[in-house]
């Protein structure tokens, strides 16, 4: 074993500082293990409930009408969140697209939006108009307002209270932490919220941004009353096989104008061929309990091999989790840089390639991003990637397989190493 990890760039001594970190995580490791199988069974207990065939897997092409096998798929999705309809579709191009698809589609002129954990993701800036942008909206005469988090990062309840006003139409509640240093909030918690909010106005829509959570836990949002669920397919519910895509799994009438707002008014749903993806959809959906399952190791691994280090991490080593996003801060361009590549190295597709920070659309500040994916930007494979600004954290996340985002980790760390940047023992 050691010679193989040698032949993949990392030196025993970092092999072997990595098995004395997992001998203190077999509980762990177990616990990750059950949510995964229940997970699992919730998957299979839907595509059977709902008799998928051979028939779903064919390819159609054109306006798509009848399309058997993404409605099928559909009715999977909304019944594996527990939700009245779903929207999964290649034609959702990405998770800000889905996001974007959901907000507009239940915004009009005059409805406020309210996001009652702080800041959003950075791309949900610009679609939101917190950044001036074209076809922001803001533009369409949608405002937006903001309850900052504590400075513990907890949700400031009085803040929220103050916020709601009777402009105020939809929350946008983010469960990751995304590129912030706060945490990432529980089902649990996201429920509480929802049940406040619901509280101060009954009839707000309550969407929750999705995006890194599904299958982390044995329960989603919607089981805790979000009306909206969002989500990416290159993320956890892609399980690594979708190429491309976006979900929506929520209350029936709100659903049905996310898929106006996508297609077109009057034709909604019933439009969108599927182009041969459906076998890539059902089958990555059926891994994504045990994909998410190594990337969550993944992620408990790197947390606690970088404590050990004196790095602080984010969530650390022994919290609970709630999606797969594990922060590391490097603090230096230099260690985001040495990290990455580290990370690039361990990949299967583009491991001769060099991470670099670069200006990427959408996001303000330059960013790293490493990645060697079988699908392009896929961030459910191995992954790591973060904005170059203070305190210079790293999120890592993804990885196919346990033992692939094993190696990654140990990469990122021998980098670091070589670079002077820390040592071990
Ligand atoms: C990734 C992500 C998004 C945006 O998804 P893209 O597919 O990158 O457009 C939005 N919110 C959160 C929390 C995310 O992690």
């Amino acid at each position: 074993m050691i010679q193989m990890y040698e032949k993949l760039g990392v030196s025993s001594e970092v092999y072997q500082y990595g098995e004395s970190v997992l001998l203190e995580l077999k509980e762990r490791f177990e616990k990750v293990d059950a949510v995964a199988e229940f997970n699992q069974a919730k998957v299979l207990a839907a595509m059977q409930k709902n008799r998928v065939g051979a028939s779903c897997f064919a390819a159609t092409t054109g306006y798509g009408y009848d399309d058997v096998g993404r409605d099928n798929l559909e009715r999977v999705y909304a019944d594996t969140f527990h939700t009245e309809s779903a929207l999964v579709r290649p034609q959702i191009t990405c998770g800000t697209h889905a996001l974007t698809v959901a907000l507009s589609a239940n915004l009009l002129p005059g409805d406020e939006l309210l996001s009652p954990v702080g800041a959003p993701y950075d791309t949900l800036e610009e679609v939101i108009g917190i950044r001036p942008s074209t076809c922001s909206l803001k533009e369409y005469g949608v405002s937006y307002r903001q309850a900052d988090l504590k400075p513990d990062g907890s949700i400031d309840y009085d803040a929220i209270r103050a916020s709601v006003n009777e402009k105020t139409k939809m929350a946008t509640i983010q469960r990751s932490k995304g590129y912030a240093t706060r945490p990432t909030f529980s089902v649990k918690q996201i429920g509480e919220l929802i049940a406040f909010l619901k509280e101060l106005k009954p009839d707000i829509i309550c969407m929750v941004d999705n995006c890194y959570g599904e299958f982390v836990e044995t329960i989603e949002p919607s089981d805790v009353g979000a009306d909206l669920v969002v989500g990416s397919l290159i993320k956890n519910p892609g399980g690594g096989l979708a190429p491309i895509g976006g979900y929506i799994c929520g209350k029936k009438d709100y659903v049905n104008r996310c898929a106006y707002r996508l297609s077109a008014p009057g034709l909604g749903q019933e439009v969108g061929a599927n182009l041969g993806l459906m076998p890539a959809f059902y089958q990555g959906f059926f891994l994504a309990p045990t994909v998410v399952a190594g990337a969550l190791k993944g992620a408990i691994f790197a947390a606690n091999l970088y404590e050990r280090l004196g790095f602080h991490v984010i969530p650390n080593g022994t919290e609970s989790r709630h999606d797969i996003i594990q922060a590391v801060e490097l603090g230096s361009r230099e260690g985001m840089i040495a990290f990455c590549k580290g990370i690039q190295m361990a990949a299967p597709v583009d491991s001769y390639a060099d991470p670099l920070p670069w200006a990427m659309p959408g996001y303000e500040s330059e960013v790293i991003m490493a990645a060697g994916a079988f699908v392009q930007g896929s961030s459910i494979e191995l992954s790591a990637d973060g904005p170059i600004r203070p305190p210079y954290a790293v999120y890592f996340q993804g990885g196919l397989t346990w033992y692939h985002a094993k190696l990654g980790i140990l990469l990122s760390l021998q980098k670091l190493i070589d670079a002077g940047l820390t040592k071990i023992g």
